[in-house]
Order: structure tokens, then sequence, then C-alpha cells
């Protein structure tokens, strides 16, 4: 099928290298025809988006850190006056401090907390707000979650409590939004070596685990989440709303160890 997102424009948030999710997501969607506009947090990621986005013949990039109210708006009104309106946005944001990503989650500090939950939580609601003024005629959001949201995993900590809340956070703004036509949904990603990953400890294990034990029997790769977001973002799923999508080869509906997997 070509041209799934002919005449759609859209703004990914959390493309930091041609490693992160956010960018697996941008190629599947450019590839069917949206125009998309980028935001990055901080200079150093802007040395890397800018080349990488000129290969999908992109050059739209704004400065937006999502802990700052003022960064947020300033985000938003660039985009009205480029564009006016919106069809969809990619949120792959998620951070805590990678102390806390090891060891034990009772031990997570207040300000640790409170600062991954404004960053990984609480700006998918208030991009989602600014977003849908830009949306007069509907759109969608997406929003990027993991499986430690709903089982406990080695280290993730302080994030699965985030996640957990995220997930929740996409059925109350599907709520709040299907009215205008605004749908919201999440893709719960198996581990993909990122930037962000590489500060969870023992990704590696983790990683290993999936790949011998998930039912697929391999790990997922980020054009697959690119391939399930599409679906998302356009209207093959104009009938889904508040849905969270295991990209995950299939691992959370596993209950113990395969019988043909080795020790690791
Ligand atoms: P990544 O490091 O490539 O992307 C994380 C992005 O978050 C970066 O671009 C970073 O700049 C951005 N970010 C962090 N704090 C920010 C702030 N204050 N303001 C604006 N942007 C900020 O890693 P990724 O793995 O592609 O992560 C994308 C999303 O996918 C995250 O929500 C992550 O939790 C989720 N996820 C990742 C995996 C995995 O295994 N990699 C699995 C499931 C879900």
């Amino acid at each position: 099928m070509n041209g799934l997102l002919a005449g759609k424009r859209g703004l990914i948030m959390g493309l930091a290298n041609d490693k992160s999710i956010a960018w697996g997501i941008a190629k599947a969607c450019a590839d069917q025809g949206a125009e998309l506009a980028f935001s990055y947090q901080g200079d150093a990621l802007k040395k890397r988006v800018e080349p990488l986005i000129a290969t999908i013949n992109s050059d739209i990039m704004i400065e937006c850190d999502v802990s700052s109210e003022e960064s947020m708006d300033a985000l938003f009104e660039t985009l009205q006056q480029k564009w006016g309106k919106l069809d969809f946005v990619v949120h792959a944001i998620g951070f805590s401090d990678k102390s806390e990503l090891r060891g034990r989650y009772v031990d997570t500090s207040a300000a640790n907390f409170r600062m991954t939950m404004d960053i990984s939580v609480y700006s998918f609601t208030a991009i989602s707000r600014r977003a849908a003024a830009m949306m007069p005629e509907g759109g969608s959001l997406l929003t990027l979650t993991y499986y430690g949201a709903e089982k406990v995993m080695p280290h993730y900590n302080v994030m699965g409590i985030a996640k957990s809340a995220l997930e929740t956070s996409v059925k109350y703004i599907a709520e709040d939004l299907g009215r205008d036509g605004i749908r919201v949904n999440a893709i719960s990603a198996g581990p993909i070596k990122t930037l962000a990953a590489s500060g969870i400890g023992d990704f590696r294990y983790i990683m290993k685990w999936n790949e011998l034990n998930s039912p697929l029997r391999r790990n997922i790769t980020q054009e697959e989440v690119g391939k399930s977001a599409l679906y998302l973002l356009s209207d093959l799923a104009s009938g889904v709303t508040g849905e969270c999508v295991h990209v995950d080869a299939g691992y959370h509906v596993v209950g113990m160890k395969a019988v043909d997997a080795p020790d690791i």
C-alpha cells in the first residue's frame, strides 16, 4: 500500500539519532507520504538530527524541552505559524536518572520520581492538549511504552511506574479527545538498543532473555515499531483509540521460560 499518510502533517518528538525508535517511525511515515516536523532537545542533538531528517526531505526542526511549559508553548506556536493545522503527533520521550535504573525501586528519590513522571508521563498530556488545539478535523496521537508498566522487569524501577501512568493517561486522553475525532494510542515496544535503553542496568541480559523466550524467538526492530505506528497513525486504525499495541515479538503473552531456551 502506498501513500497512507499522503497530505498529512505530523510532529515527531524524541529523535536523538538513527537508533531512536522515533527514527523508525519517521522513516515509515515519510515513506507513506507524510510531511514531518521534528522537535529535539538541546544543541548537542541538533547536530545529529539535522543531517538525518534531510535524508527524508524534512527541514523543520524545533527545539523543545518537555520539562518546560514555555518550551512546549513555543513549539506549538512555531508549528501554528508554519502549518496552521496538524494531523498527528508521535511522543517518543522518556527520561530518568540512570543511577536509579538499577538497584531497588523502593530506594527511588523523591526528586527523580517527580522528574521521571514529569518528563515521561505529564509531557504526553501537555503535548496532547496543545496538539488537539491544532486538530480541528481530528487526528492521531501516539506514545511509546514498555512491558515494565505491566510486570516487574529488572532495573526498570521508577520508569515502570511512569509507564503504567502513561498507559492510563492514554485511556483518559482518548476519552477526552475522542468526541473531537482525535485518537490516542500507545505502542509497547520490546527492548531495542537505543541511547535511552543504554541507561537501564543489565539491558543486554533483558534483550537476550526476550530473544530466547518470546514466541517469535527474536527481538524486534525499530522498523517494525515504525510499521505498527503507521497503522495507528493512519486511517487503517480509524476505529482504534485508547489502545496499547504490543510490538514485542509476543513476549507479553509468555508466562515462563521457554522449554528450548538455554540458560544465560
Ligand atoms: P532515545 O534515547 O533514542 O530517545 C529518547 C528521547 O527522549 C531522546 O530523543 C531525548 O532527547 C528525549 N528526551 C528526554 N528528555 C527530554 C526532555 N526533557 N525534553 C524533550 N525530549 C526529551 O531512546 P528510545 O528508546 O528511542 O526512546 C523513545 C521512547 O521509547 C521512550 O519513551 C522509551 O521509554 C520508549 N521505549 C523504548 C524501548 C527500548 O527498548 N529502547 C522499549 C519500549 C519503549
